[in-house]
């Protein structure tokens, strides 16, 4: 199965996190495979938890706000919260209605089960979100667009995508502004991952995204990066500037995930078999995943990287 070469940061880490769930999210349904079975498993895989729905809610509410505060429009701390409730429930009320077309179906009780959907309690989830939201409102970096000390910034949809170097990329920064001679590229990262050693590189991508664009400089050593990441109850910062050479590293290493994103997907074969395809690496990234009932390590991670490499070793046998 060919792989339709598309990139982002969100991807890499699912593939790197567990090749199976990255397999179904990402790759079975872009081929022509049409097995009742895929269809169940990547349709069961689109389910989010919760808390991954309070994430996104928080994040769209930040780009409603921001897109206002453009047009000079600022907000209430009593709008903020009505609006990050409407969010949140729109995306709950969303995902109540692909619940019910799995319960006609069966699969739904498997999902609750998986992801413990029913034992979260709505008014914790807002609570997180709105202090999420209030702490970003007082960081210094908002503060100076709320004051109007930079006369050029935009806000970007991060589903929009580019083509670098034949690949689609969807890595455009949440938003950029100008800040005397550079372009500051921010990325805001609602829950900021433990410090990568692939971190810069990663972040290089928006830089090889944007620039360019929309009158935006060519040069690399006119960005700057900030991420601003929820780590440990706080936003954390950091900060990069970009240059060629860092662009160059980072372009090698969007182009090998490719390679071994492709590799993966050859492993299914022509029977599309999912034995060869290697499992989670930690058994906390099953927790989150909606496909445990039917993953041969979503009950005992060890149990079934074993199983899985019995199975494998089956296969060679068989083959040769
Ligand atoms: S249950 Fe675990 S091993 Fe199986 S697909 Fe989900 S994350 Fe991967």
């Amino acid at each position: 199965m060919k792989y339709h070469k598309v990139w982002s940061k969100s991807r890499r880490e699912l593939f790197l996190a567990c090749p199976r769930w990255w397999v179904i999210r990402y790759g079975i349904n872009q081929g022509n495979w049409d097995q009742s079975t895929s269809k169940k498993w990547y349709s069961m895989n689109d389910i989010r938890s919760y808390w991954d729905l309070m994430l996104r809610s928080s994040k769209q509410t930040i780009f409603e706000r921001l897109e206002d505060l453009q047009m000079n429009v600022e907000w209430s701390q009593l709008f903020t919260e009505r609006r990050i409730r409407e969010n949140l429930t729109n995306k709950l009320s969303r995902q109540q209605k692909i619940m019910s077309i799995h319960e006609i179906v069966g699969t739904k009780e498997a999902i609750d089960n998986n992801l413990e959907l029913n034992n979260i309690d709505i008014e914790y989830l807002i609570k997180n979100a709105i202090k999420r939201i209030n702490a970003l409102w007082k960081t210094d970096f908002i503060q100076a667009l709320t004051n109007r000390y930079h006369k050029q910034w935009m806000v970007f949809e991060r589903t929009e995508y580019g083509s670098v170097n034949g690949i689609d990329m969807y890595c455009c920064p949440d938003i950029a502004v100008k800040i005397q001679n550079h372009w500051h590229l921010i990325r805001i990262d609602m829950q900021g991952s433990k410090d990568s050693c692939f971190e810069e590189l990663e972040a290089m991508a928006m830089v090889s995204w944007i620039r360019g664009k929309n009158n935006l400089p060519i040069l690399a050593n006119k960005f700057i990066i900030r991420i601003i990441a929820w780590r440990n109850g706080f936003w954390n910062q950091q900060r990069f500037s970009a240059n060629e050479n860092k662009l160059i590293q980072s372009n090698y290493l969007i182009d090998s995930d490719i390679k071994q994103m492709q590799m993966m997907l050859s492993k299914l074969g022509d029977h599309h078999s999912m034995s060869q395809i290697p499992l989670a690496n930690k058994s906390s990234t099953c927790r989150k995943c909606a496909l445990r009932e039917s993953c041969p390590g979503g009950t005992n991670l060890d149990a079934g990287t074993s199983q899985q490499s019995a199975l494998e070793l089956a296969e060679f046998i068989q083959a040769r």
